[in-house]
C-alpha cells in the first residue's frame, strides 16, 4: 500500500543542532517504507501521479507529522496488573505482590495482558516497545497480531530456566513469519540470575546473533548486595562476565557512578531510562544528563504498567526533562528536543535499528504518528517541540502507521477491539484474584 500525507507540520528528528526541527510539507510512503519527505507540493502531486490507483491520501493540516514513539523497557503484560499493588517498596512488590500472582499466569494471561497494554501503547504513538517477560512468544503473536513493533526478550531467572529454554525457542521460530517482530535475549537482573545462568544468556545472544536486555542498577539496595557479594558494582560485574559483547541495552541505570558511566560509555551500552517508574518505587534519579554529556545513549521506557500506572511515552518525556532539572537545579538540563530524540532516535540505536527507525526520512521504515494540535491546552502554536513535550497528552495521537500499514485511524484502532480487549482483561485479572 502507499500513503501521502500532505499539509502537514513536518519533524522528521533528523535537523542538524541549531536549525528549525519542523516544516509544513509532506511525505510518502511505498509498502513499508518512507520514499520521500518534502516541503514541496509537487513532490506530493508526482508520488500521487505515480500511484494514483493505489495511494491513500491522508490531510494532515493542523498536525504534526513525526516518528512513533519507541518504548525501550516494558513488560507489557503487566498492563493486566495494573493498580493491584501501590506505593510499597521494589522488593516488597515484587516479592509479595506481582512474583506470587504472575506465578498464576500462562500463556493466555500473558497474551490477553500484551493486547491490553498494545492498544494502549498504539492509541498513544507507540510504534515499537521492548518487553521482557514470562512467555515471550505470546507477546510476540499479540504484537503481530496488532501490528505494533515489538523486540521480545525471553527472560532466563534461576528459578525458571526450564521455562525459558522453551520459551526462547518458540520465539526464535516465531520471528521468521513476523515482519513486526524480533528478539533479543533479556538476562532479568543481578539478583536473579547466577554466574551459570548469566553464562547461557550471554552464549545464546553470541550463537544467534542478538543483543541483550537486562536490568542494571535500578536500587540501592541492588547496588549493595552486588558490592557485599561480588565485590564491585552491577555494572562492572555484567563488564567482567562479558555481557556487553554483544549489543546492550540496560534499564534503570539509577545508580551508577563515574567509574559505572565511563564503562557503559566505553563498551557502548544503551540506557533505557524508566522516570516514572524509578519515582513511583522510589528507586532514585537516574543520572541521566551526566550519561548523556559521556556520551551514553539513553532512551526512554514506561517500564511495566504495574509500576508507573500507564503506558504513555509523552509523559515519560516530560517526566525525563522535569525530573532532570530539578535533580540538577539546571532549567537546561535535557531540554524538550533532547526529550524528544529520547524516545525517537535514541530509541532506535537502543535496539541497533539507528537510521531506520525513530526518524523520517527516505529509506526509513514507515513508522509514522500524527499528533492533532487543534486542542486548546496545545494553543496557541509559537514552538511546536514544547507543545509536544511539555504539554501533549497520549489522546492527542489522531494515526500511527507501523510498517507502512494503518493501525489507528481517527483515535480509532483498526488491528484490535478495544472493547473486548478490556473486557478480556478484566475477567483474566477478577479470576487471577479469585484463585
Ligand atoms: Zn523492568
Amino acid at each position: 500500500m502507499n500513503i501521502l500525507i500532505k499539509n502537514g507540520i513536518i519533524l522528521p528528528m533528523n535537523a542538524p543542532k541549531g536549525e528549525q526541527p519542523y516544516f509544513c510539507g509532506c511525505l510518502g510512503v511505498e509498502n513499508n517504507k518512507i520514499a520521500f519527505v518534502s516541503s514541496s507540493s509537487q513532490e506530493a502531486d508526482k508520488f500521487l501521479a505515480l500511484h494514483k490507483d493505489d495511494c491513500t491520501v491522508i490531510d494532515a493540516a493542523g498536525k504534526v507529522v513525526m516518528p512513533g514513539l519507541i518504548n525501550t523497557h516494558t513488560h507489557v503484560a503487566m498492563a493486566l496488573l495494573r493498580g493491584i499493588s501501590d506505593d510499597v517498596p521494589l522488593m516488597e512488590w515484587l516479592q509479595e505482590h506481582i512474583w506470587p500472582i504472575e506465578g498464576k499466569m500462562g500463556y493466555q494471561e500473558v497474551f490477553d495482558g500484551a493486547r491490553l497494554g498494545i492498544l494502549e501503547m498504539l492509541m498513544g504513538g507507540t510504534t515499537t516497545f521492548v518487553d521482557m517477560y514470562p512467555y515471550e512468544e505470546a507477546v510476540a503473536h499479540a504484537a503481530d497480531l496488532a501490528g505494533i513493533r515489538a523486540v521480545v526478550s525471553p527472560c532466563p531467572m534461576d528459578f525458571r530456566m526450564e521455562h525459558f529454554e522453551t520459551d526462547w525457542r518458540k520465539v526464535n521460530e516465531f520471528i521468521p513469519q513476523s515482519q513486526v517482530v524480533t528478539m533479543m535475549m533479556g538476562p532479568h537482573a543481578i539478583y536473579t540470575l547466577s554466574d551459570k545462568n548469566l553464562e547461557r544468556s550471554i552464549s545464546l545472544s553470541h550463537e544467534l546473533g542478538v543483543g541483550s536486555h537486562v536490568h542494571l542498577a535500578e536500587t540501592e539496595t541492588e547496588d549493595r548486595d552486588a558490592r557485599a557479594k561480588y565485590g564491585m558494582s552491577p555494572t562492572e560485574y555484567f563488564q567482567k562476565a562479558g555481557l556487553f559483547g554483544t549489543h546492550t541495552l540496560a534499564a534503570h541505570c539509577v545508580m551508577v557512578d563515574d567509574r559505572d558511566i565511563e564503562i557503559l560509555a566505553a563498551n557502548k551500552v544503551s540506557v533505557a531510562h524508566n522516570p516514572q517508574s524509578n519515582m513511583k518505587l522510589a528507586s532514585g534519579i537516574a543520572p541521566v544528563k551526566k550519561m548523556l554529556d559521556a556520551g551514553v545513549n539513553v532512551s526512554l521506557g514506561t517500564d511495566g504498567a504495574s509500576s508507573n500506572n500507564d503506558l504513555d511515552m509523552w509523559e515519560e518525556m516530560r517526566t525525563a526533562s522535569l525530573l532532570q532539572k530539578v535533580a540538577t537545579m539546571n532549567p537546561c538540563a535535557i531540554p524538550a528536543y533532547t526529550a524528544l530524540e529520547m524516545a525517537t532516535v535514541n530509541g532506535a540505536k537502543a535496539i541497533g535499528r539507528e537510521g531506520e527507525l525513530g526518524i523520517l526520512t527516505p529509506g526509513a521504515f514507515a513508522d509514522i504518528i500524527l499528533v492533532d494540535l487543534e486542542k486548546a491546552h496545545l494553543y496557541p502554536h509559537t514552538n511546536i517541540i514544547s507543545e509536544l513535550v511539555y504539554s501533549a497528552h497520549a489522546q492527542d495521537v489522531e494515526t500511527v502507521i507501523v510498517n507502512g500499514r494503518i493501525v489507528v485511524e481517527n483515535r480509532k484502532c483498526l488491528t484490535m477491539n478495544a472493547q473486548e480487549v478490556c473486557s478480556t482483561a478484566q475477567k483474566h485479572i477478577d479470576e487471577l484474584l479469585n484463585k
